[in-house]
């Protein structure tokens, strides 16, 4: 049976939560900590519902959702091989081709499945993929949306933003100021807070390119994912979905996962490290706009992802990830800045990889988006 009934707890204070959240956070106003399913997502592929379209096809083994979500055919992206005719094992898996041109259309399109009461505003505070997906989901179900962004996060994804009609405010001051932003305007009634740093429900989604990548890859796990942490909704996400594969024994080993970020902004490098301050953490611009969040609230998490897969932070000075992205484009891949952290990694872990390791590359956003 699917998992159902399904149940959340706070990370912190083991307060439970019914399924679908009305906030993303725990309900007690003393701790507000993250929220986590009560148990494990145990997998099981005889749920997989083959003719549904995209991440859908996992409806079953995630929590539920009501009958024909409301979707833009997001998910069921292409993994395909980095370089055709190499011996190497080496496997993009294109996030790129989601409706919005990243992967978070997968937890934005979970996330507006959850909503109860036809007349709430939707909100997200993002520097510009997530937002994107918000407004674009929130258009499709005819909610009003609006966005927080900070006020130097690129035009296009700005653009991108108030096509689809959300309104978008621009926030002055670094990422914390536009999180402190949105969570203001949050505590107003009919607000629904799709906070894709918060709300459970992104993460959980997330597990869909976990499963996705096992399924393409022919039913085994890869050794090595890379992906690029900024709040860390991927980098969780994918390791729930791997530990759910793990736990119903259709793959033994977890996937090393390795989180990159920006050498300007790799506040979980720090972490790792022991030299990290929560709230006190100074980040250079960088050009990766999709990890420069110098404070995750949920560092703790992410850190726990990496040492539980013994994986590895990498991070990524500023003149290799303009390369990374020209070589990516040279190989057929025009993804954003952001999106060559994970290729910019592999000289950085060549002597960690065995030769026959298969190793997946997460390109998470389109170059459309930014140059
Ligand atoms: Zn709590």
């Amino acid at each position: 049976m699917p998992v159902k009934p399904f149940r959340l707890r706070c990370r912190y204070c083991n307060q439970p939560v019914d399924w679908p959240p009305q906030q993303p956070r725990c309900p007690r106003p003393s701790c507000r900590g993250p929220l986590q399913p009560k148990r494990n997502i145990v997998f099981d592929a005889q749920l997989i519902e083959l003719a549904a379209p995209g991440m859908w096809r996992y409806r079953h083994l995630l929590p539920p959702v009501p009958d024909n979500p409301i979707s833009l055919g997001e998910g069921w992206t292409p993994l395909l091989r980095l370089e055709p005719g190499s011996d190497r094992l080496i496997y993009v898996k294109n996030e790129t081709l989601n409706p919005t041109g990243s992967f978070k259309d997968r937890g934005a399109a979970f996330l507006i499945n959850t909503i109860q009461g036809e007349d709430k505003i939707v909100i997200d505070d993002s520097s510009g993929n997530a937002g994107a997906a918000l407004a674009a989901y929130a258009a499709r179900a005819g909610r009003p949306a609006r966005i927080f962004v900070p006020a130097t996060a690129p035009e296009a994804k700005k653009t991108q933003i108030e096509r689809y009609g959300a309104k978008l405010i621009p926030v002055a001051g670094d990422r914390d100021a536009v999180a402190r932003a949105a969570d203001a305007f949050a505590q107003q009634p009919n607000v629904f807070y799709a906070s894709h740093v918060w709300h459970p429900g992104y993460a959980l989604a997330m597990q869909t390119i976990a499963w996705e990548t096992w399924e393409q890859i022919g039913r085994r796990a890869p050794e090595w994912v890379i992906l690029p942490a900024g709040n860390g909704s991927l980098l969780r996400g994918v390791r729930w979905g791997f530990r759910a594969l793990q736990k119903a024994k259709y793959i033994k080993t977890l996937p090393r996962l390795v989180a990159v970020q920006a050498e300007n902004c790799a506040p979980l490098a720090a972490f790792m490290a022991g030299e990290y301050r929560p709230g006190r953490f100074q980040a250079r611009p960088t050009r990766a706009d999709g990890v420069a969040a110098p404070n995750p609230p949920l560092i703790e998490a992410m850190a726990a992802a990496v040492r539980k897969t013994r994986g590895k932070v990498v991070t990524i000075p500023e003149d290799t990830i303009r390369q990374a992205q020209t070589d990516l484009a040279r190989k057929g891949f025009y993804v954003e800045p952001t999106a060559a952290l994970p290729y910019a990694a592999l000289p950085r872990l060549a002597s960690q990889f065995n030769p026959n390791d298969a190793i997946v590359l997460i390109l998470t956003g389109h170059g459309f988006k930014a140059q």
